[in-house]
């Protein structure tokens, strides 16, 4: 199954009918283009079981695969490379902060796939697609959606985005750029779904500073704040939050650690972010504490579930300590993150989330109703695909792209080909899918 030169193919092989392991294939005369290469967390007895997808068709046609490009750094995009690379043993592009996290991750794990980083703005020829990097916003540093321009046609991928014009960390979101992008027609919009059944329009990161003090401010004892280690703005507007209430800002977490030296290595967290040592937290006066934490999601192994326990090796939690969920429930963990939460208030530790209190604390990265028409009404697209979303977030988001007068849009799931040109159509269960998972050996195994 190849593309010849008058075709211009979509394929996931992840992501598409699912949130979670995304990794999309784009094909045209005879090559492969693969974007992003991530993982699932499934919940289970035993904990997390990470999940990805089975590379099997990308495997087999590897030498037509001109290269792997990431997105951005979360771990639905990226968390899989360095279980996979090796099947495909392409190079991989990145702006400087994902290909820094990537790097990072490859370096631990003893792969050597070559990481090259790319301007976010670059435009860049890999074999007979011409890649264009268009900063977009979302709820990490540097997201990237790709112009993906060929001979036969052109696909506008979002990666997942949101229109957020503060952002706090990196650039705000351009209207005027992405508005000047309807000046030339498109054959396909492949879309980002996470929040279409929602309507409205999402939270700007900026807008969370007013009600994180708020949380923070009337806190008598320490404060714990759970949020997702990649969401840099976020950890922004923690740390100008720990200054401004005279609080030491502490860490709790490797995978924020990790986070945190990306970022300072590309520029990020330069003011305002100066952290106590975790030996140091258990001496200081506890109405002067600020922590950030890793385990918004219930993680066993995390700092949060491990400080619920008492069993922390930094810290022990008091009453009167006040956690605060900066962080939505993914779904699937809602069991997970119950039960850390009566841990918490069973040590009379004040549990703040989204179900007490009326505050703004977490800002979604995904479009809703409002941004994704807006997308569509600036994009010159006469086919939209929607992607990153179940089955009734595809539904959905076809339905605004409807709405907003695109007039054709493909709704599938991974394994159906989509082809863009030279006439749209979708081939369904055109190539095998499925899962593999991490065992604790190190081995991959179907699931
Ligand atoms: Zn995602
Ligand atoms: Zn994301």
């Amino acid at each position: 199954m190849t593309p010849d030169n008058s075709e211009l193919w979509f394929l996931p092989l992840g992501g598409c009918g699912e949130i979670g392991m995304n990794l999309n294939l784009f094909g045209h005369d005879g090559h492969w283009l693969m974007v992003d290469c991530g993982v699932t967390f499934e919940q289970g007895e035993r904990g997390n079981r990470v999940q990805m997808p089975d590379p099997d068709f990308i495997a087999q046609h590897c030498d037509k695969l001109v290269g792997l490009l990431a997105t951005h750094a979360h771990q639905d995009h990226i968390g899989a490379i360095h279980l996979l690379w090796q099947h495909f043993k392409c190079p991989i592009y990145a702006t400087q902060f994902t290909a820094h996290v990537v790097q990072t991750k490859l370096r631990r794990e003893g792969c050597a796939a070559p990481v090259i980083v790319v301007d976010q703005n670059a435009v860049q020829q890999l074999g007979p697609f011409s890649v264009h990097w268009l900063p977009i916003t979302h709820s990490t540093a540097e997201t990237s959606a790709l112009l993906i321009d060929t001979p036969a046609g052109s696909i506008l991928h979002t990666a997942d985005w949101k229109v957020d014009h503060a952002p706090v960390v990196g650039k705000a979101f351009d209207d005027e750029a992405w508005r000047s992008l309807g000046s030339r027609s498109i054959d396909a919009i492949v879309c980002d779904s996470t929040n279409a059944t929602q309507a409205g329009h999402s939270v700007s990161e900026a807008d969370l500073m007013p009600g994180l003090a708020q949380a923070i401010a009337n806190a008598p004892a320490r404060v714990v704040v759970a949020c997702f280690a990649s969401n840099i703005a976020r950890l922004q507007t923690i740390g100008d939050l720990a200054r401004s209430s005279g609080r030491h800002l502490a860490v709790l977490g490797r995978s924020l650690n990790d986070m945190i030296a990306s970022a300072k290595a590309c520029g990020y967290l330069q003011e305002n972010f100066n952290v106590v040592h975790a030996h140091d937290i258990g001496y200081l006066p506890p109405h002067e504490v600020l922590i950030i934490a890793t385990g918004s999601q219930g993680e066993s192994a995390a700092a949060l579930n491990r400080l619920a326990q008492g069993i922390h090796p930094e810290l022990e939690l008091e009453p009167y300590d006040r956690v605060i969920f900066s962080s939505k429930t993914i779904p699937g963990n809602e069991l997970a993150i119950e039960q850390l939460v009566s841990a918490l208030r069973s040590r009379t530790v004040e549990v703040i989330d989204h179900s007490n209190t009326q505050l703004p604390i977490h800002a979604s990265g995904h479009p809703c109703v409002e941004e994704l028409a807006q997308m569509y009404r600036w994009v010159d697209s006469s086919l939209a695909i929607p992607v990153h979303g179940e089955p009734q977030h595809l539904r959905a988001n076809a339905e605004v792209a409807k709405q907003c007068g695109i007039a054709q849009r493909l709704v599938g799931e991974n394994g159906d080909l989509f082809r863009i040109r030279p006439t749209p159509s979708i081939y369904r269960n055109a190539v095998r899918t499925g899962r593999l998972e991490l065992l604790s050996n190190g081995r991959l195994q179907p699931v």
